[in-house]
Order: structure tokens, then C-alpha cells, then sequence
């Protein structure tokens, strides 16, 4: 359609970047399919478990002041557990982040003396703080709760004759992240996490196993819970919360783990019972009414990128064909002229601040200057096109995100675009 070329003329992508990037996508047709079958399975998993439990217009209006018999939070909580197959669910606008979720889940299920173990070796960057590997006021270590970690053997899969080796008497937790995050191991699809709780459990029955579910929702047909997991964490303003949810995070699991970490956010007696939803609820079940597809189109637009990026030569994380179990993609452009640019077709490319450039800048907690391409609804949110770069070797952007698959199809684009408007790629390439 000439129009299509047109209006993409019109916001400054060029005619050889748009087509490239049609020709990249011709071949991805089949992958495509997968997603959109995937997000079939999972929009009716999510409208399933909203019938089932009777979601009503009563349940999207909230509570205020203590919030005593918030019918649609209660509702809510009811739905995650559904979705995620465990016994209970907080879903919590008092609940910050995905890092507070985590921290929640860690501290009420941990006492002095307990040992927490990491079998698939560093935990996310923000959790250092939490369990006290970098020390940290109120951290788990303040409490008496050490922390043991097992690496990854060298091919990323899991050491399991070490992590047999650190299971003691102590060992309590295991603490299990299923996207790489920032790292360059592979992320775990829910069928390895499933092995690895089998084989805890063997060794250890009540070991309480939580994963970090952060990206990874409604990327696989299967959840954590699916496989055994007694704590599956994460945040609303990533996949689960559909671009909606302006705040919030949720602990789904077995019914005694959801409680002590109710007790612990509001208050012991306290609990569940508390906690007013305010106006919020609609945006929350809204947005995981759509989650599925907006994840899909996040997964569409790492592989278009992926694929894209792969072909111009930059090493790619995943690669263009491996499978996928998180909505995370890196690329790495090997200097900080490409990746400031890419970080700024990014956001010339959103629909909010996109007049707005970027800068590098010494965030706190990094060891490098960061670069940020964020021009979304919510602040921070990165289930909406995203991206983001330490400068330094090796000059990898990490990107994620996209609410449609339209947009996230044109802000990759628009990336490509301005490396190539100042020569940092050859157009000469793009030739297919
Ligand atoms: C984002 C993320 C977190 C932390 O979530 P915040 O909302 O940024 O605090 C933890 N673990 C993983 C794997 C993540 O991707």
C-alpha cells in the first residue's frame, strides 16, 4: 500500500530503511503465526479466568480509607491466582514496583537464619540491595538471612551438582529468574524452570521456590505456576499490567506465602483485608485483558529487531531464529556514536516526548553513564517501546517493548533510519 511508504516518508523514514525493513519481515511470517497463536491461548486463559471468577462493572469501581471488602481487588487477586495456577494472589497498587515485589516476597517468607539460594548464578542488578550482596540498609543480610549463590555452568544451563552440593539445612528459598534481564545468559522457558523446581524439591520437599516472572508473562502458553513454583513475582508496568496499570506489582503463590507477604506490606492481623484500590482497578483489569496481545507485540517487534539488526552484521541476544521466553533484546553496535542513535530514533519515534534527545548520564547504582530512550504513557513502563545503554564496551543496546506491533514496527525503523542519517550504517546494505 503506497500510502503506508507515504505517511512513513512523511515521519522521515526513508525509502531504502522501509523497504529493508519489509524484507526482513517477509521472512517472518511463520514466527508470526506462533505469537499470534500463543496470544489466542492466553487472551482466552485471561477472559476464562475473569468469567470464572465473575468479574462484574461493580468490581472496576474502588474503596477508599482502608479499603474493607474491596470487592473488585478481591476479584482481582482471585483472577492472577487463575491466570497464574496457584492457590492465592496480591495485586497491589501498594505495591511499587517490580524490585518491591521481590523484596515483599523475599522478607515475609525469610527469618533470621534462614539461607536464600540462587541456583541460575547473580540475581537482577536491583536485587543485590535487597538480599545485601552490595551492602544495603534493611537489607535480608541486616535481618541474619545469608545468601548463597550457584552460577550457571558455562553453556548457561544449570550446575546441578553444585546447587545439590548448597542445599543445607538452612536453605529455605530458592530464588529463580527467568529473564536474563540485563545479562548475557539465555533466559529460561518455563519447561527448564519446572526441571529445576523437580529437582529442588527432590532434595529439599519445602523449599519455597519463587520466580522472578519480570518480561516473562504471557510469553509462553505456561506459567511458573504451571510448574510448580510456590512464588511467582512481577510488575504491573511490564507485561501483565497491558501498558494500563499506571503502578503496582503482584505476588502469585501458595496460599501461606501470599499471606505472610500480605502481613508484611500492610500489617500483622492486618493482611489481605486492608488496602484501598482507590480508582485504579479498571486500568488493571483492562490492561491484563490486553496484556496477551500487547506482549505479542512486544515479542514481534524483538524479533523484527533482532532479525534486522542480525543481517546488517551487529551480534544480536537472542538471535533471529532462537526461541523466545522473555521480551527483552539486545544488540550490540560496538560504539557509543551507534548506540546514542539508536537510543534516539527510539525516542523520536514515541508518541509522547518524542521532540525530545536523549543524553547519557551517571545514573545512580551504574558504573558507566546510561543512555534512555523512554517517551511513554507511564513512566518508566517498559512494556512500551524502550531502550537502554551503559557507555561502555561493548556498546550493547538493550531494547524491549511496544504496545502494538505497528509502533513498535516503526520506532525500529526510525532506529535504523538515524544510524544510517549519520553514516553509521551504510545504506548500501540495506539492499537485500
Ligand atoms: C524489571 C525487573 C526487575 C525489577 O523491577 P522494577 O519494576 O524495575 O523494580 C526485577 N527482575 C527482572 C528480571 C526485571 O526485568
Amino acid at each position: 500500500m503506497n500510502q503506508i511508504q507515504e505517511m512513513y516518508a512523511q515521519m522521515g523514514i526513508g525509502r531504502a530503511v522501509y523497504d529493508y525493513g519489509n524484507a526482513v519481515l517477509e521472512k517472518l511470517g511463520e514466527r508470526f503465526r506462533e505469537i499470534d497463536e500463543i496470544a489466542e491461548y492466553n487472551q482466552l486463559k485471561v477472559v476464562n479466568a475473569m468469567q470464572e471468577c465473575q468479574v462484574s462493572e461493580a468490581c472496576l469501581l474502588g474503596t477508599t480509607g482502608y479499603g474493607y471488602n474491596d470487592l473488585g481487588r478481591d476479584t482481582l487477586e482471585a483472577v492472577y491466582a487463575k491466570i497464574f495456577r496457584t492457590e492465592d494472589a496480591l495485586v497491589r497498587p501498594q505495591i511499587t514496583c517490580g524490585t518491591h515485589a521481590l523484596a515483599l516476597a523475599l522478607m515475609s517468607n525469610l527469618r533470621p537464619g534462614d539461607e536464600l539460594l540462587s541456583p541460575v548464578g547473580k540475581p537482577y542488578d536491583t536485587l543485590e540491595e535487597v538480599i545485601g550482596i552490595r551492602p544495603s540498609k534493611g537489607s535480608l543480610a541486616e535481618y541474619g538471612i545469608t545468601y548463597r549463590q550457584v552460577d550457571l555452568l558455562e553453556d548457561g544451563s544449570f550446575d546441578y551438582e553444585t546447587i545439590r552440593k548448597s542445599i543445607g539445612e538452612k536453605t529455605r528459598l530458592a530464588t529463580i529468574q527467568r529473564s536474563k534481564g540485563y545479562q548475557t545468559r539465555p533466559s529460561f522457558s518455563v519447561e527448564q524452570i519446572g526441571r529445576l523446581i523437580a529437582f529442588l524439591k527432590e532434595i529439599k520437599p519445602d523449599i519455597i521456590c519463587m520466580v522472578d516472572n519480570c518480561y516473562g508473562e504471557f510469553v509462553e502458553i505456561h506459567e511458573p505456576g504451571d510448574v510448580g513454583a510456590d512464588m511467582v513475582v512481577g510488575s504491573l508496568i511490564k507485561n501483565p499490567g497491558g501498558g494500563l496499570a499506571p503502578i503496582g506489582g503482584y505476588i502469585a503463590g501458595k496460599k501461606e506465602c501470599v499471606e505472610n507477604a500480605a502481613y508484611r506490606l500492610t500489617s500483622p492481623g492486618l493482611g489481605k483485608e486492608v488496602g484501598a484500590s482507590l480508582g485504579i482497578l479498571k486500568d488493571f483489569y483492562q490492561g491484563l485483558f490486553l496484556a496477551p496481545t500487547v506482549t505479542a507485540s512486544a515479542l514481534k517487534g524483538a524479533i523484527f529487531a533482532a532479525n534486522l539488526y542480525e543481517r546488517l552484521g551487529y551480534p544480536v541476544i537472542p538471535n533471529g531464529s532462537e526461541s523466545r521466553h522473555d521480551i527483552i533484546q539486545a544488540v550490540t553496535f560496538g560504539s557509543a556514536e551507534a548506540v546514542t542513535a539508536f537510543c534516539r530514533g527510539i525516542q523520536a519515534a514515541a508518541p509522547v516526548d518524542s521532540h525530545v534527545t536523549p543524553e547519557a548520564w551517571d545514573m545512580p547504582g551504574y558504573d558507566a553513564p546510561v543512555i534512555m530512550a523512554a517517551g511513554a504513557f507511564v513512566a518508566g513502563s517498559s512494556i512500551e517501546l524502550s531502550a537502554d545503554a551503559p557507555i561502555k564496551p561493548p556498546y550493547a543496546v538493550y531494547f524491549q517493548g511496544g504496545l502494538t506491533w505497528p509502533h513498535a514496527k516503526s520506532g525500529i525503523l526510525k532506529s535504523l533510519q538515524f544510524l544510517a542519517d549519520r553514516k553509521l550504517v551504510d545504506e548500501s546494505r540495506l539492499k537485500m
